[in-house]
């Protein structure tokens, strides 16, 4: 199910002159992360644990076998491994600006985004609505895009 659907029609006013080819073939597909089932930790391979040694950019399978998790680790639950863990992804997204959560349940339908639509899937020239709407905001941080929301670990 490959999404090739890049940003063709852009009625912008701007027309690029033909440097083509100019890709961000930055699709980087968001790495998968884990939940830890028994407290809800979520392991991050962006982040890693560094603290324990596991450097940032770590996939979840690259993890060791004796991996365990480290809050029921730290809160005497006993040691959750690799196994008490599931594939998790994130569903709510946060304005790191003006804390607007956008929800794929929800979408934003006046804006034409229907419900459902994945974060990945909102188009490159997404902004937080909330925050375009602020003048204060605009004039401080600019436009916030996609790349102003975090996922949100729940
Ligand atoms: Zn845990
Ligand atoms: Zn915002």
């Amino acid at each position: 199910m490959a999404k090739a659907v890049a940003t063709t029609k852009k009625s912008g006013a701007k027309k690029k002159p033909a440097t083509a080819a100019k890709k961000t073939a930055k699709k980087e597909s968001v790495p998968v992360r884990y939940k830890c089932r028994m407290c809800g930790y979520i392991y991050s391979p962006l982040r890693g644990e560094p603290h324990n040694g596991i450097p940032a950019g770590t996939a979840f399978e690259d993890l060791p076998e004796d991996y365990v998790c480290p809050v029921c680790g730290y809160q005497g639950k006993g040691k959750i491994g690799k196994w008490g863990f599931e594939e998790w992804r994130p569903t709510r997204y946060l304005c790191s600006i003006c804390n607007y959560i956008y929800d794929e349940k929800r979408g934003e339908p006046h804006r034409g985004i229907k419900p459902g639509t994945k974060f990945e899937d909102l188009p490159e020239d997404y902004v937080c609505p909330v925050c375009a709407q602020d003048p204060k905001i605009l004039v401080q941080f600019g436009k916030v895009f996609k790349q102003g929301f975090q996922p949100l670990n729940e």
